[in-house]
C-alpha cells in the first residue's frame, strides 16, 4: 500500500518521476540518513533494497519515505527485459528521439550521433563529443581523429566493427568546444544505458572529459591514466545482477595525439594494459 496518502503529493511525485524519465533517468535512489551530523555526504545509496556505490552527481535522490511509492509509479526503462542488445540499443535511440534536452540541440548540430559498432562488444571506446565530420556523417570518430582511433584499434588486433564507439554528448558542441557540465550531465544517462546494454568487459575513456564524466573524478590525465577502475553504470546492477561491470582505462583522446604525437607511446602503454586484460595480441606484420 502506498505510504503517501495525499493524492496531490502522489501526483506531484508521479510528475517528478515522469520528468526524470524524460531525461532518460529510470533509476532512483534514496540517501541513507546521516546519523553522525557531519557535513560529509555518504556515497552509499540504497536502490531497490540493495546497497550500491554510485557517484553522487549521477543520482536522482528522493526521500526514503517516497521510495516505495517510486517503485509503484516508475515505469520500466524501455530496454528493460530486452535481452538482445541490438534491439535494446534501438529502444534507447528511440527514447532519445529528436532530443532537445540540452542547449546543444540549438547550437548548430546537423544530427544526433548515437554510437556505432558491435552491440556485443567486449571493448568500448567513449570519447567527448562529435566534431564536424561526425556531425555530418552521423557516426562517431570518422574524421582525422577517427582514422587514428581506427589505427589504434587495429594495432590492438581488432577491427573497428568489433568494438563499440560512443561519446559523452551526442550533439556537436559549436566550434568543437568542450561540452559543458550541464550538457554532459543531461546526455550521459543515455550513454550509461548504452553501456548497461552492451556490457563490455573494458571501457577505454578517450581524454579527460570522458574520463571525468564516467568516473566522476576531477583529476589530471597524469593521475587518471595507467590503471584500471571498476565501473558500473548507474542502475545496471539492479537490472542485471549477472553482470559485474567493466574495467575502465583512461588514455589520451586521438585528437590530442594528433596535436602532440610524442604522447602516442604513452597511449600505446594504456592500450597494451587493455590488450593484456582481454588476451589480445597485436596483428602479425602480414595481416
Ligand atoms: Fe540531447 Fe544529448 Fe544532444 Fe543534448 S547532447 S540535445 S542531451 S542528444
Amino acid at each position: 500500500m502506498s505510504t503517501i496518502q495525499n493524492p496531490d503529493l502522489r501526483r506531484a511525485l508521479a510528475d517528478r518521476v515522469r520528468y526524470y524519465n524524460e531525461l532518460g533517468i529510470y533509476d532512483f535512489y534514496y540517501r541513507v540518513p546521516q546519523v553522525t551530523g557531519t557535513a560529509a555526504a555518504s556515497d552509499l545509496d540504497s536502490t531497490h533494497g540493495h546497497q550500491e556505490k554510485m557517484p553522487a552527481k549521477k543520482l536522482a535522490t528522493i526521500a526514503e519515505s517516497a521510495a516505495q511509492d517510486i517503485l509503484e509509479i516508475v515505469p520500466p526503462k524501455p530496454e528493460q527485459g530486452v535481452s538482445d542488445p541490438t534491439a535494446a540499443l534501438r529502444l534507447i535511440r528511440e527514447d532519445l528521439g529528436d532530443c532537445t534536452r540540452c542547449k546543444l540541440h540549438r547550437q548548430g548540430r546537423k544530427q544526433i550521433v548515437f554510437g556505432v559498432g558491435n552491440p556485443h562488444a567486449d571493448l568500448m571506446f567513449v570519447g567527448e563529443g562529435p566534431g564536424a565530420d561526425e556531425d555530418a556523417q552521423g557516426e562517431p570518430f570518422v574524421g582525422r581523429a577517427g582514422q587514428l582511433l581506427n589505427n589504434m584499434i587495429k594495432a590492438m588486433g581488432l577491427h573497428r566493427k568489433e568494438v563499440y564507439i560512443a561519446n559523452v554528448v551526442k550533439c556537436r558542441p559549436p566550434g568543437n568546444r568542450t561540452p559543458e557540465r550541464d550538457e554532459c550531465d543531461t546526455c550521459s544517462p543515455f550513454l550509461m544505458r548504452q553501456i548497461a546494454v552492451i556490457k563490455p568487459k573494458v571501457i577505454v575513456a578517450l581524454g579527460a572529459v570522458s574520463a571525468k564524466n564516467l568516473l566522476a573524478i576531477n583529476a589530471p590525465m597524469s593521475e587518471l591514466r595507467g590503471r584500471f577502475y571498476d565501473f558500473m553504470p548507474s542502475g545496471a546492477r539492479s537490472s542485471d545482477p549477472s553482470w559485474h561491470g567493466a574495467k575502465l582505462a583512461v588514455t589520451y583522446h586521438p585528437a590530442f595525439l594528433l596535436r602532440d604525437p610524442r604522447q602516442k607511446g604513452e597511449s600505446w602503454k594504456d592500450l597494451q594494459m587493455v590488450m593484456k586484460y582481454l588476451g589480445l595480441k597485436p596483428p602479425q606484420k602480414s595481416e
